[in-house]
């Protein structure tokens, strides 16, 4: 039964805590930060009559925050709050209790907090900024930063591997009298030259063993055999990236730069001048990210931030976006693109990508240069033309009613588009403009902050839900540094 959270019996060891200095950075976020809305946000997770003892959401949740501030992993975060007085005393625990189990956090994470709850943590933390009087500012700075996905570094032999060990796991584990009946691993040399074909050969093996010894599997052995047979029944996906598809489903693959890809997801992020983020949207890699901006600014109006500007990259130019920000009486901070703003491309499958400035086929293919064609004193008629390689077009599936045989290039142009956007055009080359866009950069560092000391460079688990859950108790975290960092600015000097 949840009840209201109580008040902890100090013990005689408690003492200790006067040990931990009073500018401790977990003093000073207990201070500012009130964790208690986390047993309203959960309760109807619990069951009425029966369950757990009273702190425990916030005793979770606390958890989560350490696990998020430090960087840790499910068990080490477990280990060092076990030892850690500072920690310990954060928690509202004694020095000699007993840290609940590992498993308890992914519960609380998957179960009490779910998708639902989520997006309410980030809200709080944001509400709580605003009752401080720490935000004054009407503008918001959006941007979006990418995570490579869990299974970004696995080569396919390891993949395959991993993918028969968790199901031969998942059957032992449930089954444990079928642990004979199973193919064993095979044995691989260093460096065999068909490794990568023998573990594929088991993993099917395997699996059609499983399906025979439990035609009615369920649960999670059934979603194991669903990963070994995409694996198995596509030989396409021998190639590193589809492998890797296989194992994390909703992780795309995306352009940093014109070189440089990436397989995972992109986090689109909305903040305040004063540097609290006010909202959080993930999807996979490959989605573009100027269409993530009338969430972004639903998010932060739901969190009761006014929002008069928004400033942001050339991905937010599109027509719609503007659009969008006329509508709610704000002004668009965002250079234009012609490419962004003409409204999508005309032709279906065709995606351009701002972050490599190039155009994606529906082959996946990129283009491999761009020029501008037209005459500069008459900008109707001009076209940014993107080339693709007609080598690879050549052979290309998708070639029919896109590429005709025999012809020199293969080329895809979008008009430029001056005259439908005089009015942002005129306030691009105002001063005014010019000094707002300057403020962009700051939602840089926080990206820089996200993935260099809270793990955001790497997803901690697979699938969109975990990676959303990542990133808003990431945000929560940043945030209430951030809040520690502004009432202390707050502060008269002594
Ligand atoms: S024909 Fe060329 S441009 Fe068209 S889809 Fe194929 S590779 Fe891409």
């Amino acid at each position: 039964m949840l009840q209201p959270a109580k008040q902890m019996t100090v013990s005689f060891h408690a003492e200790l805590y006067k040990l931990i200095p009073e500018d401790h950075q977990l003093r000073k976020i207990h201070e500012a930060i009130d964790f208690t809305f986390i047993h309203e946000l959960v309760r109807s997770s619990y069951c009425e009559y029966y369950g757990r003892p009273a702190n425990e959401p916030e005793l979770l949740f606390r958890l989560l925050f350490l696990q998020v501030l430090h960087n840790l992993s499910d068990d080490r975060i477990i280990e060092e709050a076990q030892v850690n007085l500072a920690y310990k005393w954060f928690l509202g625990l004694n020095p000699e209790d007993k840290l609940p189990d590992p498993s308890q956090l992914s519960r609380f994470r998957n179960h009490r907090l779910g998708a639902g709850a989520v997006d309410e943590v980030l809200k709080s933390v944001v509400r709580q900024s605003i009752e401080k009087g720490l935000v004054k500012s009407k503008s918001i700075i959006i941007d979006s930063t990418h995570t490579l996905a869990a299974s970004q570094n696995q080569k396919p032999l390891e993949v395959l591997r991993d993918a028969a060990k968790r199901l031969f796991r998942v059957v032992v584990k449930k089954h444990s009298r079928l642990e004979k009946k199973l193919p064993r691993l095979p044995e691989l040399k260093k460096d065999q030259n068909d490794a990568e074909k023998i573990m594929l050969h088991y993993l099917a093996e395997l699996g059609e063993t499983v399906e025979t010894l439990l035609p009615d599997h369920e649960g999670a052995i059934s979603e194991k055999i669903k990963i070994a047979k995409i694996i198995v029944e596509d030989e396409r996906l021998l190639a590193n990236k589809g492998i890797m598809s296989a194992i994390d489903p909703d992780a795309r693959f995306g352009w940093k730069s014109s070189t440089k890809s990436f397989f995972g997801y992109k986090e689109h992020i909305a903040m305040t001048e004063e540097e609290i983020i006010t909202a959080v949207e993930v999807t996979g890699g490959s989605s573009d990210d100027g269409k993530q901006l009338k969430e972004l600014l639903n998010q932060t109006l739901s969190a009761g931030i006014e929002v008069q500007e928004v400033i942001g990259d050339t991905a937010y130019s599109s027509k719609d976006n503007l659009a969008e920000m006329k509508s709610k009486k704000i002004q668009p901070v965002v250079p234009l693109n012609p490419v962004v703003h003409h409204g999508g491309l005309r032709q279906e499958g065709f995606e351009y990508n701002k972050d490599a400035d190039f155009v994606i086929c529906p082959a996946g293919q990129h283009s491999i240069r761009k020029a501008v064609q037209g005459s500069k004193q008459n900008g109707k008629s001009r076209s940014l033309v993107f080339y693709f390689d007609t080598d690879k077009c050549k052979t290309c599936l998708f070639r029919e009613g896109c590429f005709k045989p025999g012809a020199k290039s293969k080329t895809y142009s979008i008009r430029i588009m001056a005259e439908h956007f005089k009015e942002q055009i005129e306030f691009e080359n105002s001063d005014t403009f010019k000094e707002r866009i300057r403020r962009r950069p700051i939602i840089e560092h926080k990206n820089a902050e996200l993935k260099r000391y809270h793990g955001m460079t790497k997803a901690k688990y697979r699938g969109l839900f975990c990676m959303r859950m990542q990133a808003i108790l990431t945000a929560f975290v940043v945030n209430a540094k951030r809040i520690v960092t502004l009432i202390e600015k707050m502060q008269p000097a002594s």
